[in-house]
């Protein structure tokens, strides 16, 4: 019994010895400005990765202890950025605009080269075509994909599809939401030119049924629907208001002719409606956004509406548009929050959009230039700035998926 307890004692003792020369982290990112909104950091941390989870963030983390090293001094480090408006259901059904057609983008081209660890595809698919969406996008990219599915049973189709008020089915896109609440996180309105409620009320049923947001593209109604009523009678908090800065036809602009930020919208954000930028090709207007912002009225997420026609023109990527916002003098660590910690918190992903412990290692690493820039609107118009974030390094679940200078490389020998 003695002999048996020594040989035990040796196994435990050899085993802890071996553990010892064994780094405990894949990779620390040293000596980088952290800012992460949710767990209140601000400041020059290290961040050691394990088991694509982090690991630990603190002052100093001894470089023995990792097996990849990586200096970031003079970069932000920040949670994987999330772009709760984009489109990627692309595919090679004719004239299907952003349900399997070819408007949307390919979301690993896009993603990780601006920071991106996780992309909302809004509205693309309906619950008709989503095992599609789920089979050709989702369970091929590397990217992770999550969805708004469309009120429409059809998605995102385009023409006659997104006017057709008899496939639009609350029960059923409730259904297929709650069976694969892994990937489906709301409930998505774009596109309707009727008069009738019906769009709004049905998505707002489905969403809750399954418990889940709703965004709404709204615009394009006539007559014109009542702006205010959408806000404060029909969604609810945590609903999500996209395009904030647009003024499209058929839809009434937040700021008013007065120059103005109409006291409902104040009102509708008092009560939790959410204000997402959803940039897009034709949504953003330096003639909103400025004076919105000059009153004090940021929005509280920063997206991209990515697709070919606004990753071609003022959009370009959520970067861009990030540091669009910063030069319209949004703080930095809110433009960090509004595309991190408030999607993660509005899609119900507790483990995204933060850097504490335990969470998903999907890492940013910012570059912020200072210099002569310009930003362009949807209207065309310039407006310079001095301030524009660039991506170095993208990590997602503790890999390393963008490295735009090969800082986690080894240096290159003739030997
Ligand atoms: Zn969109």
């Amino acid at each position: 019994m003695r002999r048996a307890v020594t040989a035990l004692l040796v196994v435990v003792l050899g085993a802890g010895a071996a553990a010892a020369q064994t780094p405990r982290y894949s990779l620390l990112l040293k000596g980088g400005h952290v800012v992460d909104p949710k767990n209140g950091v601000d400041a020059v941390m290290d961040v050691a990765v394990a088991n694509g989870k982090v690991a630990a963030v603190a002052p100093a983390i001894e470089a023995a202890q990792a097996e990849r090293v990586v200096n970031v001094a003079g970069l932000y480090v920040v949670p994987g950025l999330i772009d709760l408006h984009a489109h990627v259901f692309i595919g090679t059904a004719p004239d299907s605009y952003l349900s399997n057609g070819d408007v949307g983008a390919h979301a690993d081209s896009h993603a990780f080269r601006s920071g991106q660890t996780t992309i909302v595809d809004v509205g693309g698919p309906g619950w008709r075509n989503f095992d599609l969406f789920k089979t050709n996008i989702v369970a091929r990219a590397r990217t992770r994909v999550l969805a708004f599915l469309n009120i429409v049973g059809h998605g995102m189709s385009g023409g006659p599809y997104e006017q057709d008020l008899a496939d639009m089915d609350p029960k059923l896109t409730a259904q297929r939401i709650r069976a694969n609440k892994d990937v489906l996180v709301g409930v998505k309105v774009a596109h309707y030119q009727g008069a009738e409620w019906a769009p709004v009320t049905r998505a707002v049923e489905a969403g809750r049924q399954a418990d889940v947001p709703v965004m709404i593209d709204f615009g394009g109604n006539d007559p014109p629907q009542s702006l205010d009523d959408l806000l404060n009678k029909h969604l609810r908090p945590g609903d999500i208001f996209t395009h904030v800065y647009a003024h499209v036809r058929g839809r009434t602009p937040i700021v008013n002719a007065q120059g103005q930020v109409e006291p409902f919208v104040l009102a509708a954000r008092k009560r939790g409606v959410v204000f997402d930028v959803g940039h897009g090709g034709g949504s953003f207007l330096f003639r909103q956004a400025v004076p919105a912002t000059k009153q004090g009225f940021y929005p509280d997420v920063i997206s991209t509406d990515l697709h070919t026609g606004s990753m071609n023109s003022g959009m370009k990527d959520l970067l861009n548009v990030m540091s669009k916002m910063l030069d319209l003098g949004m703080p930095l660590q809110d433009t960090i929050r509004a595309s991190t910690t408030k999607p993660a918190a509005l899609v119900r992903r507790p483990d995204l959009g933060h850097l504490g412990v335990g969470a998903e290692a999907d890492i940013a690493v910012l570059g912020l230039r200072k210099g002569d820039f310009a930003f362009v609107d949807s209207g065309g118009w310039r407006m310079p700035g001095t301030q524009k974030l660039e991506c170095e390094m993208t990590v997602k679940g503790g890999q390393v998926m963008w490295d735009l200078n090969g800082r986690s490389h080894t240096l290159w020998s003739a030997q």
